[in-house]
C-alpha cells in the first residue's frame, strides 16, 4: 500500500534548519567542541521551589485524574492575580482565562477556531514559525508583514493592501520579539488596536518574553492597553520566564469569545494540563519572583560578554533590553546561510541564520544565551580569530 500524506502535511515549507543540522552532526563526529547558540530553549534548571510544589502535588492522588478541559480554577485564578500584580490588568478567571499545554499549542490551535478555507492570517516576520503553519493547517494563508530594522522591527500596519487587510481574521505579534529581541511600546499597540478594530482582525499577542527583560526595561501587556481585550488575546507562557519548557504549561488571556473559541476546539483535541503541574504553575506565578531577576541577571552577563564580543569583531549588533536573544547583522559579502555555515565549519559555533524565521530574515543571524558565560567567552574568543 502507497501511504499519501494530506496536502497540508505536503505544504508545510521545508526545514530550513536542516542543512545546519546535518553540518553540525557532522562537525561533532569529527570531535570538535560545539557552542550551540542555536536553540532557545534555557540551560538553567526550573527553581527548586516550584519542584517541591510538583512533587507534593503529585502525591495526591487528586491530582491523577483528568483535569478540566479550560484549566483549573485555581491555576486561573493565579494567573489572573498575577496579570493583575504585574500588569495592572483586570481578568475574568471564569471567561477570559484558558491554561495551555505550553502556549505554542494554543497558538497552533487558535486558527482552527477562527479561519475559514481562503481566509488569512496577517503574520509580522521573521517570527516563531507556527502562526503560519497553524493557519495553513486551518485551510488558511499568511500575508507575512516584514519586519524592519528602519521600523524597529514593527510591522508596518498602514503598508497593509486594503483588500488584503479585509480579507484577514487574525494578526500574529510577538513583542519583545523572537528573532529580533525587539520591543513594543504602547504607540504600536494602539495602532494595532485601531488597525483590528478597522478591519474586524482578531489580534494575537504572543508575550512569551515579557519577564526576560534588562536595563530596567519592563515590557507591557498588549492588555494594558485601553481596548486590547476587544479585539484580541495574549499567549503566555511559563516555559522561559521559568526555566519550564519540558514542563509545558501555558495560557492564553484576553477576549472572552476569543478565549472560548480556542477553547471549543481544544476541548475536542485534548483534556487539559496535568492538575500536578497546574499546581506548580500557581506556585511560580504566585510566589516571589526573584528566581527571575536571578535568571535575568545571568542572561544579562551573557549578552554583555557576546554583543561586546561581536562588536569587536566589526559586526553591526545592538544589545537587546529584552528576550535571551541576540540578533545581529552578517557581515558584508554573506548571506545568513554563508555566515552561519562559516562559522559552523571554521568556529565550531552553531548559530540560526535569519532567513529560517522568513525571508525578511535574511542578512541576519540570531544567537541564543542559553550557554554558560564560559562557553560564550570561547565563541567570542573563536570568531575573532576568524577573517570575515
Ligand atoms: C518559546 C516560544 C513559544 C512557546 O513556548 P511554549 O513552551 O510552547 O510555551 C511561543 N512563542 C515564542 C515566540 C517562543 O519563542
Amino acid at each position: 500500500m502507497k501511504i499519501e500524506k494530506a496536502d497540508r502535511v505536503k505544504k508545510l515549507p521545508p526545514y530550513l534548519f536542516k542543512e545546519i543540522d546535518r553540518m553540525k552532526a557532522e562537525i561533532v563526529e569529527k570531535g570538535v567542541d560545539v557552542i550551540d547558540l542555536g536553540v532557545g530553549d534555557p540551560d538553567l534548571p526550573t527553581p527548586p521551589h516550584i519542584i517541591e510544589s510538583l512533587k507534593k502535588a503529585v502525591q495526591d492522588p487528586s491530582t491523577h485524574r483528568y483535569p478540566s478541559y479550560s484549566g483549573m480554577n485555581d491555576f486561573k485564578e493565579a494567573v489572573a492575580r498575577w496579570y493583575k500584580k504585574r500588569f495592572g490588568v483586570s481578568l475574568d478567571p471564569g471567561t477570559e482565562v484558558v491554561t495551555l499545554i505550553g502556549s505554542k499549542e494554543g497558538i497552533a490551535h487558535l486558527p482552527l477556531a477562527f479561519i475559514n478555507d481562503g481566509d488569512l492570517s496577517l503574520v509580522a516576520n521573521p517570527c516563531y514559525p507556527v502562526y503560519h503553519t497553524a493557519t495553513m493547517f486551518a485551510g488558511g494563508d499568511s500575508y507575512f508583514l516584514p519586519l524592519r530594522k528602519e521600523n524597529n522591527f514593527l510591522p508596518d500596519l498602514d503598508n497593509v493592501p486594503e483588500d488584503i487587510a479585509g480579507k484577514a481574521r487574525l494578526l500574529f505579534i510577538n513583542y519583545p520579539n523572537n528573532p529580533t529581541a525587539a520591543v513594543a511600546d504602547e504607540e504600536f499597540f494602539r495602532k494595532v488596536i485601531d488597525f483590528a478594530n478597522r478591519y474586524n482582525v482578531i489580534v494575537c499577542h504572543d508575550a512569551a518574553y515579557t519577564e526576560l527583560a534588562y536595563d530596567g526595561y519592563r515590557p507591557i501587556s498588549f492588555l494594558e492597553v485601553p481596548g486590547a481585550k476587544e479585539v484580541g488575546i495574549e499567549f503566555h507562557s511559563l516555559s522561559k520566564t521559568y526555566n519550564m519548557t519540558g514542563w509545558r504549561l501555558g495560557f492564553a488571556v484576553g477576549n472572552a469569545d476569543v478565549v472560548s473559541g480556542l477553547g471549543q476546539i481544544k476541548s475536542n483535541v485534548d483534556s487539559g494540563v496535568f492538575n500536578a503541574i497546574q499546581i506548580a504553575g500557581i506556585t511560580a506565578l504566585d510566589s516571589s519572583q526573584d528566581c527571575v531577576i536571578e535568571n535575568c541577571s545571568i542572561y544579562k552577563d551573557r549578552r554583555d560578554i557576546l554583543v561586546d564580543g561581536l562588536k569587536k569583531v566589526g559586526l553591526n549588533v545592538e544589545k537587546p533590553v529584552a528576550t535571551f536573544y541576540v540578533w545581529s547583522e552578517v557581515p558584508p559579502g554573506y548571506s545568513s546561510a554563508k555566515f552561519a555555515s562559516l562559522l559552523l565549519k571554521e568556529a565550531g559555533i552553531v548559530v540560526t541564520p535569519g532567513n529560517g524565521f522568513g525571508e525578511a530574515g535574511e542578512g541576519y543571524f540570531r544567537m541564543a544565551l542559553t550557554v554558560d558565560k564560559s562557553r560564550i567567552e570561547e565563541a567570542v574568543a573563536r570568531m575573532a580569530k576568524l577573517n570575515f
